[in-house]
This record gives structure tokens, sequence and C-alpha cells, in this order.
């Protein structure tokens, strides 16, 4: 059980984690404006320009890294671009979700490799974000996000006083950096393969109560 004590500090990635797989039509309205962002900037048919975000997203880590090394693209003009409200889907509002950020003691951020309106957006649709102290995002860490170790460095400084900090993620990718600072992991994924170094496991963000100390 994880312990629930004033000084844990709750890190959520933002994107199938605070929502999961059962609003995939969320992240999917993203994804598609990324691959028109791509697709406008690089000058390609839409498949073409679908190929080489799943490229840039295997050898930078993101999209957005690769299209800021080899196509020199300014972070900010990107995520104008693909946030653009009208063209997006969010989550359903989730007052059980409320109730459960409500039960945890201590402070709760975002931990995103997004920018801060996505997350914060999507928090309102939800009805949530009066229960978050805030969202730690991808402009934060300088443009370099997870699994870089610098965006965890900068998280953990930005956090001051070393805390017991538990990391809620669905990219196992993301989660290994954090385990190997002795964050606690929680593997939040509908996923049957859970390698042994995660900590904990649960489908969905509303199983974190049943883990809950
Ligand atoms: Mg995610």
């Amino acid at each position: 059980m994880i312990p629930n004590r004033p000084d844990t500090v709750w890190l959520f990635d933002y994107d199938l984690t605070l929502y999961g797989t059962e609003e995939r039509c969320v992240i999917n309205s993203l994804d598609h404006r990324i691959s028109l962002f791509v697709q406008k900037t690089v000058g390609t048919d839409f498949e073409t320009a679908h190929k080489l975000r799943t490229d840039y997203l295997e050898r930078f880590g993101t999209t957005l890294a690769g299209l800021m090394a080899m196509n020199q693209v300014d972070p900010d003009e990107f995520f104008d671009f693909i946030h653009e409200p009208e063209n997006l889907i969010y989550p359903k509002e989730s007052p059980e979700k409320l109730k459960l950020l409500q039960r945890l003691a201590g402070r709760r951020y975002v931990f995103t490799n997004g920018r801060h309106d996505w997350s914060e957006a999507g928090m309102d649709h939800m009805g949530i974000r009066s229960a978050m102290d805030g969202v730690f995002d991808l402009k934060m860490m300088d443009w370099v996000g997870k699994p870089h170790d610098s965006a965890y460095e900068k998280m953990e400084r930005w956090l001051g006083e070393k805390s017991q900090i538990v990391l809620l993620e669905d990219s196992l990718r993301n989660l290994e950096p954090a385990h190997r600072r002795g964050w606690t992991t929680v593997f939040v994924s509908p996923s049957a393969e859970i390698p042994d170094w995660v900590d904990y496991h649960i489908p969905h963000i509303l199983d974190l109560i049943r883990i809950l100390e």
C-alpha cells in the first residue's frame, strides 16, 4: 500500500493516465492535429507525415523533439496549432476522480510532456482542476521531456526539499527513470505485462483508491 502522508508528492502524467484508455478519442484528437502540423511543416501527404511522427517519437522521445531537431520548429508555435480547442475532444466530467484526488494527502501535480494549457483544459472538463496544485509542463523542462533524466532532475529541483515522490504513468519508458531515482512508481495501464521493477500496477486511475494506505 502507498503511504498517504502530507509529505507525499503525487505526480500524474496527463494523457492516458489522468483519463484512461476508454477515452482514447481524446489523445486521438490531439494526435490528428500533430500529424497535420507535421504535414504542414514538412510539406508531405498525411500518410508520410504520420510515419515521420512515429519515427521522431522513436528516435527523439516525442514528435516535438524531432521537429525541433530536424525542422527547427518553434515549440510554442507547435502547441498553439495543436491545442486549438475547436479541433479537440476533452475527457468527460468525473466527480469520482475529484473525490479520489481530494483524498490524497500532500501536493498533487501534473507532470506532462505537453504544454500546460492542454492538461489544464482537460482538468477543467473533468472538474478536477481545483484538486490539483499545478502543472509541471514541457516548457518548464526547457522542452526536453520525459524520459530524459534532465526532466526528472528539474522536477526534483522545482519541488525543493527531498520529498516522497509518487509518479503515476501509463508509459513504462517514462516510469523507468523515476524508478532509478528512487521515486515510487505506479503503472496505470490495462496492460497485463508488468515488469518486476514497477512498485504498483493499477488498470485505471480510479483504482488508486485500492492501493492507498
Ligand atoms: Mg501518458
